[in-house]
């Protein structure tokens, strides 16, 4: 008898032939196809990333499923169709662009289900199983590991449909958070692949917020960490959309800044650097982050720009900043 993880697996794999297969064979999935073509979606993307659509109705995967021999109970286990009142089912998943979720064997464990017309929540994701944790999964893993070991960088996106649009553009050592903010889990997963993470959120105030944050997380956790931010409010997808595979490798990509650069100008922002207080303020702002780097090489660089840039001696700055480094201990 097949142990029962695999079932599941076999489940999900199945489902996404068939969604596959709706999509890119059928008059059902013309309308889902036809929203992907015009965001730029090639038939190469969507071979390559398993692209499907859940059909419309109330219980085409479920009679789908149970047609081919599998029960109710392991169904809504699986959070793929959900149980009434009454003791009759319907699908999770209707009328949307479907996207495959794999584990880092590549085996689907999930699906996130993408709304195209109106209506809410745009993104439907499969529920928590033994199968699916958010907080330990990262979508393109699989993918992208051979990648992000060879380079041992990993660009870390907020969406997924970004990861994927940063793919076809070159960005082979991808990967994103479904849609939760990122763990230690997470990070302790590419630490054991790669050195550095670029960040490449969305450019809007929740992004480099999150920015921020994940990139403590990550520094904490002895990586180095690297921004490449969007210009202009948008997200990786629309930029390639708009400006083209090239412009994103080399203006985003390529034009990454370090964690403690993207700090110093965030702290810029509103004060006015003329005005002694607002500067002191700003320095020994700069100091204390200078005092979290792990590095003693980055230190040192980051004391000369700001002794260069303030006109004061290095020696005091990096007085300053031991202090500093000893009162947090
Ligand atoms: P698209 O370009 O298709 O609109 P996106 O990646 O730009 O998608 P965002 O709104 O930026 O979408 O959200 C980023 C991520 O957050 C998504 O990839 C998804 O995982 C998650 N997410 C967004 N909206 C929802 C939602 N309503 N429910 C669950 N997860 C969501
Ligand atoms: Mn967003
Ligand atoms: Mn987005
Ligand atoms: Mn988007």
């Amino acid at each position: 008898q097949p142990k029962k993880q695999d079932v599941m697996i076999d489940v999900h794999e199945l489902l996404r032939k068939f969604y596959h297969h709706l999509l890119v064979n059928t008059k059902q999935g013309q309308e889902a196809l036809e929203y992907l073509y015009q965001r730029g979606f090639t038939d190469d993307t969507i071979e390559e990333f398993q692209i499907g659509y859940a059909p419309g109705g109330w219980d085409k995967s479920l009679k789908f499923l149970t047609g081919r021999g599998y029960e109710e109970p392991l169904l809504t286990q699986l959070g793929l169709i959900i149980r009434r009142e009454d003791g009759t089912y319907f699908d999770r998943f209707r009328d949307r662009i479907m996207f495959p979720i794999y584990n880092d064997k590549g085996n689907t464990v999930a699906f996130s289900g993408r709304m195209f017309k109106e209506g809410e929540p745009k993104y439907l994701n499969s529920p928590e199983t033994v199968l699916f944790q958010k907080s330990q999964l990262l979508y393109n893993f699989h993918r992208s590991r051979p990648s992000i070991r060879k380079k041992q960088t990993a660009v870390l996106f907020e969406g997924f449909a970004d990861c994927i649009s940063a793919y076809r553009a070159g960005v082979t050592n991808g990967v994103a958070t479904m849609g939760t903010a990122l763990t230690d889990n997470h990070i302790q997963l590419l630490k054991r692949n790669a050195e550095r993470i670029v960040l490449c959120f969305d450019s809007d105030d929740a992004g480099k917020e999150a920015v921020l944050k994940a990139g403590e997380m990550i520094q904490r956790a002895g990586l180095t960490v690297e921004v490449a931010l969007v210009p202009d409010g948008k997200d990786p997808d629309e930029y390639i959309r708009k400006h083209g595979p090239e412009k994103f490798m080399h203006e985003v990509i390529d034009g990454r800044q370090t964690f403690m650069a993207f700090k110093m100008e965030k702290f810029r922002i509103g004060k006015n650097l003329e005005i002694e207080g607002e500067r002191l303020a700003y320095i020994e702002k700069v100091l204390t982050e200078i005092s979290l780097l792990q590095s003693p090489i980055e230190k040192e660089m980051y004391l000369r720009r700001l002794a260069d840039e303030f006109a004061l001696s290095f020696d005091s700055l990096k007085q300053q900043e031991r202090q500093i480094s000893y009162q947090m201990k």
